[in-house]
């Protein structure tokens, strides 16, 4: 008998670095699986690199640092750069690839009991419509199931508890340094990601991220 999973939907941010964190170093998720899956978004944002190149080098400190707990990692490609010619700043939301991609996923492996992902008590302080994308981020994530026998998995928060900057605090130094968090990245000539300083969670982390001397 293979054990039940968790499947953490991580981007590379500080939120769902903070959950995949949570899920390796608290004993309360042990008894699970963990696969850990990055979708590459590219679209008009132009992030997917700098969270890819994110993702990558978070794999690599938790193969380094927690090598008694292995993961099995996949990654997928979500394009919608050739919707260009529409002239829109429409595109599908992050949220919504990712319940779409994570119901996939679970049904592609059935030991995928619980979907986690990285929403925080900042997601839920911040009023707005969030509350009403995240219903539908929950109805696109069980429509995918609708053809299937067993009943989806749960959504599981394991930093929901926790402020921006309290996992920004949480989490080892070494390891936050490697999170991706700017809306609005450059990139030098070599390829290297620039956060740009002036988008809101730029900005939202500056103020709780001391100095690097
Ligand atoms: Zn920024």
């Amino acid at each position: 008998m293979k054990r039940n999973a968790i499947l953490c939907m991580l981007s590379g941010g500080i939120d769902s670095t903070g959950a995949l964190h949570q899920l390796l170093s608290d004993a309360d998720y042990a008894n699970r699986d963990l696969l850990v899956h990055h979708i590459i978004l590219q679209n008009r944002e132009n992030r997917a690199q700098a969270e890819l190149d994110a993702v990558s080098r978070i794999l690599d400190y938790y193969q380094r640092h927690f090598p008694d707990r292995p993961f099995v990692y996949t990654e997928s490609i979500f394009n919608t750069m050739g919707f260009a010619p529409l002239q829109s700043m429409r595109f599908p939301f992050d949220m919504d690839v990712c319940a779409f991609m994570a119901a996939n996923i679970a049904v592609a492996d059935k030991n995928i009991r619980e979907v986690a992902m990285g929403r925080t008590q900042t997601d839920l302080a911040g009023g707005g419509d969030l509350k009403l994308r995240m219903e539908r981020a929950q109805r696109i994530f069980k429509s995918v199931y609708s053809l299937e026998r067993e009943s989806p998995p749960n959504y599981i928060f394991p930093v929901v508890n926790f402020s921006k900057a309290q996992i920004w605090g949480m989490l080892p130094d070494e390891l936050r340094k490697l999170t991706w968090y700017c809306r609005h990245p450059s990139y030098q000539a070599d390829g290297k990601a620039i956060s740009c300083g002036v988008c809101s969670t730029c900005k939202e982390v500056a103020a709780f991220r001391k100095p690097i001397n």
